[in-house]
């Protein structure tokens, strides 16, 4: 079996980046992803992507893709529809355990990325797709002329509930915190909209119904009183959690799960493994600085293999 000099692990726009970077650097590359569809795919327009003033994310998720294809030549082989179960070392290679068959490269950069944290509370699990939902994009066109709560008080909470407020009577922002994690600027355009209005300080305790959402049960974290919001969708929106799995034990994460890594190179506690993207400790997930991420491991991938 072929051993490839580096294998790049997901193809998000870190692991794009890291694949056209390795391409011109004629690094023998095998790039293994599950789909090259980012967490941003599901954003209707992004418009903080660096060269462009709005795009919609499977749009940008295709353009990353075409330029990861029309760049690796022979250079770099693409291997999609693959999701990677586990990465082993044994001696100086690294064996790389897909859904189907399995890989070995010399070196590897993880760019397996983070998926949503989910709801833990009763009735979240029972009302999924429901009237709950973690997919704003898809779910909002339901929801015309309804009431809708948004749990989450981050970017993607507030952005959501800009979203489904083009469909939905009403929307209500529910945060567990006192303050905004969203930027100030989206914060004041989007409660600026008079269909939504938000709620902090709040303790979730269930979410109810019959067949579908009907509301939740919600308890302002000072005062103690507890009410009942009735609301027909419930749109969760509070975070992300890194996809790991696959090199737990073999390399150092943090309490998060969170792949632990030299900001300057992005290597990880084990020699010949790097890793960029929402899947390593970095303080801030966006697609512009996993991107820069990916760049960085490359240079150092590179000098690595031309120096050591
Ligand atoms: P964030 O981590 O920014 O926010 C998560 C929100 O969910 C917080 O309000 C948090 O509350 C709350 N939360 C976390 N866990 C729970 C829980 N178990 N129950 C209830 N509430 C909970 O996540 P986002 O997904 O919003 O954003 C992730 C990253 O992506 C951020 O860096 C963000 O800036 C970026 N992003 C950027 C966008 C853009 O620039 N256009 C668009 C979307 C995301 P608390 O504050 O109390 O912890």
């Amino acid at each position: 079996m072929k051993t490839y000099e580096l294998a790049i692990i997901g193809g998000g726009p870190a692991g794009v980046a890291a694949a056209v970077y390795a391409a011109r650097k004629k690094i023998d590359t095998v790039l293994i992803t599950k789909n090259f569809q980012g967490q941003s795919s599901v954003s209707d327009n992004i418009q903080n992507w660096i060269g462009e003033e709005g795009i919609n994310g499977l749009e940008l998720a295709k353009k990353m893709e075409d330029h990861a294809r029309a760049i690796a030549g022979d250079v770099v082989s693409i291997i999609e529809n693959e999701e990677v179960n586990k990465v082993q070392k044994t001696d100086e290679t690294f064996t790389i355990k897909t859904s189907n068959t399995e890989y070995l490269a010399k070196n590897i950069l993880i760019t397996t990325g983070s998926r949503r944290r989910k709801l833990e509370i009763p009735g979240a699990d029972k009302f999924e797709h429901k009237g709950l939902t973690y997919c704003a994009t898809c779910d909002a066109p339901m929801f015309g002329g309804l009431e809708v709560v948004v749990i989450g008080g981050g970017n993607s909470a507030l952005e959501a509930a800009s979203q489904i407020s083009a469909y939905a009577s009403k929307v209500t922002i529910l945060q567990r915190g006192t303050e905004f994690r969203a930027d100030p600027v989206t914060v004041q355009k989007v409660l600026s909209n008079e269909k939504i209005t938000a709620i902090a300080n709040v303790e979730f305790l269930e979410v109810v119904g019959e067949k579908f959402v009907s509301g939740i049960k919600i308890k302002n974290k000072t005062s103690g009183v507890e009410v009942l919001l009735p609301s027909s969708g419930i749109f969760v929106e509070i975070g992300h959690l890194p996809n790991t799995s696959s090199v737990e034990g073999l390399v150092t994460l943090d309490q998060h799960k969170s792949i632990i890594v030299d900001p300057r190179t992005q290597k990880t506690s084990l020699k010949g493994v790097w890793a960029a993207g929402d899947c390593t400790d970095g303080l801030y997930k966006q697609n512009n600085i996993a991107v820069g991420d990916a760049v960085k491991a490359l240079e150092d991938i590179y000098i690595t293999l031309k120096t050591r």
